[in-house]
C-alpha cells in the first residue's frame, strides 16, 4: 500500500513526547513490511538542527489559508525504510518550539496546523504520491479527513484515498474559535453539530472524528474509557460513541533496537537479562554520583515524564516524604508540559532532601537512557494514560514499573497475573493507593530472589511493534474497502 503518514512530530526529526516515537516507529515498521511510506512533517527549526541531510524538492506550491494563498515548498530525506517530507513555510515553522515557547502555546496554532494539514494534501499532489491511506495523528492533522470529504471530494487525485485517524491523547483537541473555520476554508454550511461545530467553536479533533474513515486509539482500555466517561472523553465521548463500530484500540510498541540496554551507547555499562543485576548496579552507582545522591538501602525510583497534571505528579509530591523515610531515593527527569509548578515543587524537595531526591529539569534523551538503566522502580501514577511508552521502555531496561490502573498502563503492567507479574499497580490515582503500591514494591525489592524474577519478567515482555503492525494493516484494509471510502 501507499501510506501517507501525516503528523506534527516524528523521530528522528522532531519530538516533544511519545507521539514522535510512535509515528517514527510506524513509518519504519510499515516500510519494512513492504509498504511505500511517505512521512509528512512541518519543517520546524528543530528539523534543521537534527542535522540529517535535507534535499530541496524543486518548485513551490500554494496553499489556501482564508482568503490568501500561502507559499510552501518541500524538503525531503530518506530515513531507513521511509521517505520523509517537510513542508516549509518559515512564517509558521521557523520558531524555537514545535507548539509554543516556554511560556505558552503559539497564539496562531490553529492557522499553523490548518495550513500544514492542507499543505500535506497539496504536497502529495505536488510530488505525485497518490496514497491509498492517509494516516493522521491527533488534532494537528485531524482536519485532513474533513478536507478530503468536504473540499477535495471531486478531486480525482484523491478518488481512491481513505483516512485513518489515530487518537494519541484526547486531552489535546485543537479547540479554536469559529474564525478558524473560515481560515481553514470551510463555510457556514459545515458549521453544524453533526459536522464541524463544537459548542459554538471549531474543534479540529472532532472534525477528524466525524470524517475519518476509521479511528483508533493507542490501547484497548483507553478506547473503552474515552467512550464511557467525560473524564476520559473530554467532551467528545458522544461523538466517539457514535463511531464506536469504527473505533479500534491498538497498543503502541517500542522500537526494541532503539531501546536496548545491551547496545545503548549512552550507558556507562551495558547489560542484558542475564547480567541485569550487575549491570544495573553499576549504572545506579554512576547515576548516584551524577546526581550527588548518597548510597541507600532502598531502591532508586525514577520519574521520567512530561511535567503535566496528566502524569499524576501531584501524587508523587504527596508520597515523596514517605519515599525518603522508607530509605528509597527519587530522581525526576522532566520537561515540557504545562506543569511549571511541578518543577518548582520538585526543586524544593531536592533542596530539602539533597541526599535522596534529585531533579534534572530539561529535555535530555541521553539522561533518560541512563536513568532507565539506573532505576530499580519506574513511577508513573498517571491520572489517565492513552498508552504510555515510558513504562515499556523502563521494563526493557529492567526498571520495574509502579503505575495506576488506567488506559495503556492497565494493558501492559500486571502485579499478579500468573507468570506475567512485571510491576506494581495502584487501583486508584490517589496518594494512598500509590503509596500502598510503592510499599509493596519496596518490600519486594528487599527480597532478592523475588525481585530478580520480577525484573526478568519485565525485561522479557514483548513490546515490539510487529505485534501491532498487523492490527494496523487490517485497519488500512478496512479503510480502503469501507463503503464510505474516499467519498463524502
Ligand atoms: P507522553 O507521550 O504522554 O509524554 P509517553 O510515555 O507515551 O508519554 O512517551 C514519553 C516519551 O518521552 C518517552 O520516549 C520518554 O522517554 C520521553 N521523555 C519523557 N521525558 C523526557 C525528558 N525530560 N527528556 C527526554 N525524553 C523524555
Amino acid at each position: 500500500m501507499k501510506i501517507l503518514m501525516a503528523a506534527s512530530e516524528a523521530i528522528p526529526f522532531c519530538k516533544t513526547g511519545g507521539l514522535a516515537d510512535v509515528v517514527g516507529a510506524l513509518a519504519q515498521v510499515f516500510g519494512r513490511r513492504g509498504h511505500q511510506v511517505a512521512v509528512m512533517l512541518p519543517k520546524y527549526r528543530e528539523v534543521e538542527a537534527a542535522g540529517l541531510p535535507l534535499e530541496a524538492v524543486p518548485g513551490r506550491f500554494l496553499v489556501p489559508v482564508g482568503d490568501n494563498l500561502e507559499r510552501a515548498s518541500l524538503f525531503k530525506t530518506r530515513c531507513g525504510k521511509a521517505e520523509a517530507y517537510f513542508v516549509d513555510n518559515p512564517k509558521y515553522f521557523d520558531r524555537n518550539g514545535l507548539y509554543g515557547d516556554s511560556a505558552a502555546d503559539y497564539a496562531d496554532n490553529d492557522e499553523r496546523f490548518l495550513f500544514f494539514s492542507r499543505a500535506a494534501l497539496e504536497a502529495a499532489k505536488f510530488i505525485d504520491f497518490r496514497p491509498d491511506v492517509i494516516h493522521c495523528h491527533d488534532w494537528e492533522t485531524a482536519l485532513i479527513p474533513a478536507y478530503l470529504k468536504l473540499l477535495y471530494h471531486t478531486d480525482a487525485f484523491y478518488a481512491r484515498t481513505g483516512t485513518l485517524l489515530t487518537l494519541h491523547n484526547l486531552a489535546y483537541q485543537g479547540l479554536f474559535g469559529k474564525d478558524a473555520l473560515f481560515l481553514a476554508g470551510f463555510g457556514w454550511t459545515h458549521f453544524t453539530p453533526e459536522r464541524l461545530e463544537y459548542y459554538g467553536g471549531f474543534n479540529f479533533l472532532k472534525a477528524g472524528l466525524v470524517y475519518a474513515d476509521r479511528l483508533n486509539t493507542v490501547s484497548p482500555s483507553y478506547a473503552k474509557e474515552i467512550q464511557t466517561s467525560a473524564e476520559f472523553g473530554r467532551g467528545l465521548e458522544g461523538v466517539l460513541r457514535q463511531r464506536s463500530g469504527d473505533l479500534a484500540g491498538i497498543l503502541n510498541g517500542i522500537d526494541c533496537e532503539v531501546w536496548d540496554p545491551e547496545t545503548d551507547q549512552c550507558l556507562p555499562v551495558r547489560y542484558g537479562r542475564a547480567n541485569a543485576a550487575e549491570g544495573k548496579a553499576a549504572c545506579k552507582k554512576a547515576m548516584r554520583h551524577e546526581c550527588g545522591l548518597a548510597g541507600a538501602r532502598g531502591p532508586l525510583i525514577a520519574v521520567i515524564s512530561r511535567l503535566d497534571p496528566q502524569k499524576g505528579l501531584d501524587l508523587v509530591q504527596e508520597v515523596l516524604p514517605r519515599i525518603v523515610e522508607a530509605g528509597a531515593q527519587l530522581v525526576v527527569l522532566g520537561a515540557n508540559g504545562n506543569g511549571h509548578e511541578f518543577r518548582e515543587d520538585f526543586r524544593k524537595a531536592a533542596a530539602r532532601f539533597p541526599s535522596a531526591v534529585h531533579l534534572h529539569a530539561g529535555f535530555d534523551e541521553p539522561a533518560t537512557r541512563r536513568l532507565y538503566a539506573a532505576a530499580d522502580l519506574f513511577l508513573m501514577p498517571s491520572r489517565f494514560e492513552p498508552c504510555g511508552l515510558s513504562q515499556m521502555i523502563a521494563m526493557r531496561y529492567g526498571a520495574v514499573p509502579v503505575v495506576t490502573h488506567t488506559g495503556g498502563l492497565a494493558d501492559t503492567v500486571f502485579e499478579a497475573d500468573g507468570g506475567r507479574e512485571n510491576g506494581f499497580v495502584a487501583l486508584q490515582a490517589t496518594a494512598e493507593d500509590v503509596w500502598a503500591a510503592l510499599q509493596r514494591a519496596i518490600a519486594a525489592y528487599s527480597r532478592g530472589k523475588e525481585w530478580s524474577r520480577r525484573v526478568g519478567v519485565a525485561m522479557s515482555a514483548d513490546h515490539s511493534w510487529e505485534r501491532s503492525a498487523e492490527a494496523y494493516e487490517s485497519l488500512y484494509q478496512a479503510v480502503v474497502s469501507s463503503p464510505a471510502f474516499g467519498r463524502g
